[in-house]
């Protein structure tokens, strides 16, 4: 039912109707929806809150597949698909996490398959899989392993809409176009509920709740080429910061070496997979060079280096020699039509290229976080400092590309999200059914709690500065794209704290012009603008501290030593970074988990080495 009710603080009267649900998801992504469909499945009493449609969350984006060692193309184990996983995060990743993930990614999939995902299929009319970027045979010794199960190249698209069906048939509830403004915290520091805005009719919405899953995706569009969707602003790193709670990892950032010259629209590694390859302007396939076993299907921080080396030393192609050609012309158009017919479309509109005839103009563009909200495997939030590294956060978890599980260390491997999304998803479902009460009621609504929450929002809907929330959302974009790149020095790192520090400052100067409540797109983007800025100030400050290049955080001033300037000894550790209400920024670092669940495989195998494909 609603209220007219005042905000303590400032007197201002808004709409509130309130909830009480078991659990909230926030976000309906291939992990919101898994998790939503495990919890609902349970009989827990759900409800997800979306601010898109469910199905045009990213993942509806995601083209080339999700990675499981189902064997039916070549001969695959989980054990390959661990030490791939742990060679690809730089040994940064948790072994605990990752090891659950590729034990039970065959499942998973299949699973998806019974609910009712439209796998492509080989021959035998088993799943399809392609080989994908650093996933190889046995222990990195062989040829590339065919493990990332494709439906053709729209299998993000497909897992969503299968998954938002099987949500709706076990009666989870939507709360469709509603935005998610705070997490609300009980005094004595648990998570007991979420505020969120209905963008539709302009009612405030609280929502109390014995267990919140954010599940709200990355934060790519802190830069200013990234193949992300507009929505992907980090916005559940944004509200477990203003919890005084850290975010993980946050200085690794992903580039795919293949975003589309000019708009940034991606084209898969799975055109790679299918045997495209990558010239510079003396039309040579330099990727030899730099890995001569994987070559074009290194890992993506790696080609996109060599992809950055090659622009530089003058071998860039086009006018500014400041790109790179994929060609896929020399492959069979029936192959092009069946297994990637939506990037023959993308290169179509957004390059005017005919793929069966010419190659497509390709630059490394920002596409994952590898950073996020810390949890445990059972996505389960940390609120860790090195005193205390695994200190859990009673009523929080968090999963997908939000979430920090580390499953991908400082480099994520391509088709390696999807089944994060998946596993983890189902994991919290699991865990959730093991640690809420049923029989306990719902927290109680902590109104105070709640004003302070619609204190802020109240502020930004009234914001008359004088500097436009575009502006200052550009200013940020481009710090981040030139500063923390993919090459960085310490002066360049410098440089982005010292944007970033100075763009916070000057959010106190922000002007919102729309005041309504219905549709107010201004103070979504403002909104949006502070989840980026928590996840853009962290980025730069924890790469900064940072003194060593792994995986996508490529420092030119360490690049000496037997790991090519990884420090194991003094690195091998996970940062962890809060920031204030004044933009300042803290750090701590708590340790990888090294030690396997499980027997299968010897640990000798996945110890740190140098990482060369
Ligand atoms: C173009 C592209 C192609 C990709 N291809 C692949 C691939 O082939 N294989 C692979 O493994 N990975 C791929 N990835 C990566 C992978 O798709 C993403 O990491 C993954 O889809 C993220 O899923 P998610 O569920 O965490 O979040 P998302 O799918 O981004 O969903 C986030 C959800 O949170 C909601 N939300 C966010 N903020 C709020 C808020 N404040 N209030 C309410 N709701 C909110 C949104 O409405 C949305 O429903 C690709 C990524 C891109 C960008």
């Amino acid at each position: 039912m609603a209220s007219i009710t005042p905000i303590a603080q400032t007197g201002k009267a808004y709409t509130y109707v309130d909830h009480s649900y078991d659990v909230i998801v926030v976000g309906a992504g291939g992990a919101g929806l898994r998790a939503t469909l495990g919890m609902a499945e349970q009989g827990f009493k759900t409800a997800c809150i979306t601010k898109v449609f469910p199905t045009r969350s990213h993942t509806v984006a995601a083209q080339g597949g999700i990675a499981a060692s189902l064997q039916n193309m070549t001969p695959d184990s989980w054990q390959w698909h661990l030490y791939d996983t742990v060679k690809g995060s730089d040994w940064l990743g948790d072994v605990d996490a990752m090891q659950y993930m590729v034990m039970e990614a065959p499942k998973a999939v299949y699973e998806l398959e019974h609910y009712g995902v439209p796998f492509s299929r080989n021959e035998e009319g088993k799943i399809y899989q392609r080989p994908f970027g650093g996933h190889m045979q046995n222990f990195g010794a062989g040829p590339p392993v065919q493990r990332t199960c494709a439906a053709a190249d729209r299998t993000g698209h497909a897992i969503l809409h299968t998954l938002y069906g099987q949500s709706l048939k076990n009666n989870a509830e939507f709360f469709i176009e509603y935005f998610a403004i705070d997490l609300i915290m009980s005094d004595d520091g648990r998570c007991t509920g979420v505020v969120a805005w209905n963008l539709d009719d302009g009612t405030i919405h609280r929502f109390a709740a014995k267990m919140v899953v954010l599940a709200t995706g990355g934060y790519g569009r802190a830069y200013f080429s990234a193949t992300s969707a507009h929505t992907c602003t980090g916005d559940g790193g944004g509200m477990v910061a203003r919890a005084g709670l850290p975010l993980q990892d946050m200085e690794f950032v992903q580039f795919h070496p293949t975003g589309i010259y000019g708009s940034g629209c991606l084209i898969t590694e799975g055109a790679r997979g299918e045997g495209g390859y990558l010239v510079n302007s003396e039309g040579e396939r330099f990727m030899e060079r730099y890995a001569p076993s994987a070559k074009d299907l290194a890992s993506r921080d790696v080609v996109s280096r060599c992809m950055t080396l090659e622009i530089r030393e003058g071998r860039g192609v086009g006018k500014n020699k400041d790109h790179i050609f994929l060609h896929l012309d020399h492959l069979d158009p029936a192959v092009l039509h069946e297994r990637l017919p939506g990037i023959s479309e993308s290169a179509k509109i957004f390059a005017g290229v005919d793929v069966t005839r010419e190659p497509i103009p390709v630059l490394p563009t920002v596409h994952y976080n590898m950073g996020g909200i810390p949890t445990n495997y059972w996505g389960e939030v940390l609120n860790a400092d090195s005193a205390n590294p695994e200190r859990l956060i009673p009523g929080l978890m968090a999963v997908g590309e939000a979430g920090c599980a580390s499953v991908h260390g400082a480099n994520r491997l391509g088709s390696n999200s999807l089944i994060d999304l998946v596993v983890f998803g189902r994991a919290a479902a699991i865990r959730a059914g093991q640690v809420i009460d049923r029989a306990s009621p719902v927290p109680a609504l902590n109104t105070a709690a709640c004003d302070k929450i619609m204190d802020r929002f109240d502020g930004l809907r009234h914001a008359s500065g004088g500097t436009p929330t575009a502006v200052l959302r550009d200013k940020m974009q481009r710090a981040m794209q030139e500063d923390a790149a993919v090459f960085r020095t310490q002066e360049s790192l410098e440089s982005g704290c010292q944007r970033l520090s100075a763009i916070w400052g000057e959010m106190k100067d922000i002007k919102v012009t729309d005041r309504s409540m219905i549709w107010n797109s201004d103070l979504v983007e403002t909104l949006e603008l502070q989840n980026l800025m928590a996840n853009a100030i962290t980025t730069v400050y924890s790469a900064e501290a940072r003194k060593e290049s792994r995986g996508s955080h490529a420092r030119e001033d360490y690049t000496e030593g037997p790991f090519g300037g990884r420090d194991d000894v003094n690195w091998r550790k996970h940062s962890l970074a809060w920031v204030g209400e004044n933009g300042e920024v803290k750090l701590d670092y708590r340790p990888v988990h090294t030690d396997l669940i499980a027997d299968g495989i010897d640990p000798v195998k996945i110890e740190p080495k140098a990482r060369v494909y």
